[in-house]
C-alpha cells in the first residue's frame, strides 16, 4: 500500500473540535482586528480594559499599550462620572445580559464625541461572569446633522411642519405651527391631528382618509378648512408623508401645513366677479336678443310701405316724368335713391339676423368656386380690379352662401375704401393652413386705424360719413358672425394710408 494511502486513523491529528475553535477564535480576533468604525473592546469584572482594537484607538485616541489595565470610566464626562453611572451601567449589563445607550464620551484629548455604546457580559459556560464585551460607535456627526436639521425645521415659520405616529398622535411641533394654529409645543404633543378639522371634516373621517391615503400612495395633498386653538377657520394647503423605516414598516408621518387663507380670500373673490361678470354678459346677451328680434320685425315690416313708396316713385317717374317741373324731377330721383338705400339697409338687417337664427350646416365645398362666385357678384367693370390667387383643390367645412357672402362683402369694401381719383385693386388669396384654409382679401385702399379694428366689427359702426363713402355698418358685422358661427376666425391688419389685409381660416376638410 502506498504511504499517502494509509488509512487516516493511523495518523496523529489534533482533535477536530480544538483545530475549529482555535481557528474560529484567530478569525474572530482578526474580524475584530479589522473592525476601523467602532471601537470594540473587553473589559474585566471589575471595568478594567483588557483588549483593545484600531476602531478603539481610532475614536477614542488611546494607543493599546496606554490604555490597557485602565479603568473604563476614563471615557466618561465628569457627570456621568460622580453619579457613579460606569459602575452603574455594568451592573445592569452584568444582570441583564446588556447595556445600551446613546450619551457623550470623552476622547483621550477631552473632546467630547456622541457615543452609541452596548455592553454586554461575558460569561463561561458555567455562566459565571468573565468580563463584559463593549462595542462603541461615534455618532457625532449623524447627531450634529440631526440637531442642525431639528433647528431648521423649528425655525421655520411660515410653515407648520409637525410629525405623527402612524395612529395620528402629534410627536413634534415647530414653530410654524405653534403661530400657524396656535398651540404650544406642551399643549399639543400626544395629542391627535384630528383636533385640527373641522367638526364636519372630522364627523366625516377625513383625519383617518387622510393618512390612509399617505400610507397608501406615500403622500396626501389637499386643501381645506383647518381650525385654530381659538376657534377660528383658515384655508390651509397640506402635505402629509408616510415615513417608513428601512424595513419598509410605518413609522409614522410628517405633516406640512400652509396657511393660504389670504390665496383663498383671492380667488374666491375672483369667483365671485367671474359670476357676476356671467350675469352681466347673460343679461347683455338677452337684452342684445331682444333688440335683435326688434329690428328684425321692424326690418320685416318696413319692406312692404319701401316697395309701396319705391312702386308710386316709378310710376310718377315712368308715367308723367316728362310733364313734371325740373325740381320735382330732383326731388323725385332724390326719393328713388332714398328708397334704394333704406332697402339695402333692410336688407342687410335682415341678413345679419337671420345669420344668428338660422342653422349653417357646413359642408365640404370647394373653396375656389366659392371665391370665384363672390368676384362674379362685383359688378363691371370694378370686377376686373380683384385679382385671385387661389390653390387648387382647396375643399373647406364651410355654409357655401355663408361664406361666399362674407368674401363678397371683404372685396365690395376694399374696392370702396380708396382714395378718390386711385384705382382701387384688391387680391385674393386662399392657402391650406394647419387643419384650415385660411382666405386673405387685401386692399390697398385708406387703411383702419388700429383703435377702430374691434369697433368696426360691430353693428353699424363706421368710421366714414355715407356722402363720402355710402354703406349701412353692416358688412363686417355680418363676416364675423357669419365666420364663428362656422368654427372660424377673423382677423384684420391694417393701418392709415397703407392699405388692408382680412385673414379668415375655416375648417379645412381633410
Ligand atoms: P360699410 O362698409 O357698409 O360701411 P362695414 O361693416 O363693412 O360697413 O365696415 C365698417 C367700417 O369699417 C366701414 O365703414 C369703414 O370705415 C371700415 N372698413 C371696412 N373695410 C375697410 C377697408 N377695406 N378699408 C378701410 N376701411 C374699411
Amino acid at each position: 500500500m502506498p504511504a499517502n494511502l494509509k488509512p487516516a486513523a493511523s495518523r496523529q491529528p489534533k482533535p477536530a473540535t480544538q483545530l475549529n475553535h482555535l481557528q474560529s477564535d484567530k478569525a474572530f480576533r482578526l474580524l475584530v482586528e479589522g473592525i476601523q468604525d467602532y471601537a470594540v473592546f473587553l473589559l474585566d469584572k471589575d471595568g478594567f480594559i483588557t483588549s483593545w482594537n484600531p476602531g478603539a484607538q481610532r475614536i477614542k485616541q488611546y494607543a493599546p499599550d496606554e490604555i490597557t489595565g485602565k479603568h473604563f470610566s476614563v471615557f466618561y464626562t465628569e457627570p456621568d462620572r460622580s453619579a457613579r453611572n460606569p459602575w452603574r451601567q455594568l451592573e445592569v449589563a452584568a444582570e441583564t445580559g446588556r447595556y445600551q445607550e446613546e450619551n457623550w464620551r470623552l476622547r483621550k484629548d477631552g473632546s467630547r464625541f456622541w457615543a452609541d455604546v452596548v455592553i454586554t457580559a461575558v460569561r463561561d459556560k458555567d455562566g459565571n461572569l468573565m468580563g463584559f464585551g463593549q462595542i462603541t460607535r461615534d455618532l457625532t456627526e449623524r447627531r450634529e446633522a440631526e440637531t442642525r436639521y431639528r433647528l431648521l425645521i423649528e425655525a421655520v415659520t411660515d410653515y407648520a411642519i409637525y410629525s405623527l405616529d402612524p395612529k395620528g398622535i402629534i410627536t413634534s411641533w415647530n414653530t410654524g405651527a405653534e403661530r400657524i394654529k396656535g398651540y404650544t409645543t406642551d399643549e399639543i404633543l400626544g395629542r391627535h391631528f384630528s383636533t385640527f378639522y373641522t367638526p364636519e371634516d372630522a364627523a366625516a373621517g377625513m383625519p383617518a382618509y387622510v393618512l390612509r391615503q399617505a400610507a397608501e400612495n406615500g403622500h396626501y395633498e389637499g386643501e381645506g378648512w383647518r381650525v385654530r386653538k381659538d376657534g377660528t377657520r383658515f384655508w390651509s394647503s397640506v402635505v402629509v408623508t408616510a415615513i417608513r423605516d428601512e424595513a419598509g414598516e410605518l413609522v409614522g408621518f410628517s405633516k406640512i401645513t400652509r396657511d393660504v387663507s389670504d390665496r383663498k380670500k383671492l380667488l374666491d373673490t375672483i369667483q365671485q366677479h367671474a359670476e357676476e361678470l356671467e350675469l352681466r354678459v347673460a343679461e347683455r346677451e338677452q337684452t342684445n336678443a331682444e333688440l335683435e328680434a326688434f329690428s328684425y320685425s321692424v326690418s320685416h315690416d318696413l319692406r312692404s310701405p319701401l316697395r309701396a313708396i319705391e312702386g308710386f316713385a316709378d310710376i310718377i317717374a315712368t308715367d308723367y316724368g316728362n310733364q313734371l317741373p325740373e325740381p320735382v324731377q330732383a326731388y323725385l330721383n332724390q326719393i328713388s335713391n332714398a328708397t334704394r338705400r333704406m332697402n339695402r339697409l333692410v336688407q342687410d338687417l335682415l341678413e345679419y339676423s337671420r345669420l344668428s337664427r338660422i342653422e349653417l350646416k357646413p359642408t365640404a365645398t370647394d373653396v375656389e368656386a366659392i371665391i370665384e362666385d363672390a368676384r362674379q357678384q362685383i359688378e363691371e367693370p370694378l370686377r376686373e380690379h380683384v385679382k385671385l390667387d387661389v390653390q387648387a383643390g382647396l375643399q373647406a367645412f364651410v355654409h357655401a352662401p355663408t361664406l361666399t357672402q362674407i368674401v363678397y362683402n371683404l372685396i365690395n369694401n376694399g374696392l370702396k375704401f380708396y382714395p378718390a381719383g386711385k384705382q382701387p385693386q384688391v387680391e385674393v388669396s386662399a392657402r391650406r393652413g394647419e387643419g384650415t384654409v385660411r382666405i386673405v382679401v387685401s386692399d390697398h385702399g385708406i387703411g383702419i386705424p388700429v383703435e377702430h379694428h374691434e369697433r368696426i366689427f360691430q353693428v353699424f359702426e363706421r368710421l366714414h360719413s355715407a356722402t363720402k363713402y355710402p354703406g349701412t355698418g353692416i358688412g363686417l358685422a355680418i363676416v364675423k358672425r357669419g365666420i364663428s358661427r362656422m368654427g372660424g376666425t377673423v382677423s384684420l391688419k391694417s393701418e392709415p394710408g397703407n392699405g388692408s389685409t382680412f385673414t379668415l381660416e375655416v375648417p379645412a376638410v381633410g
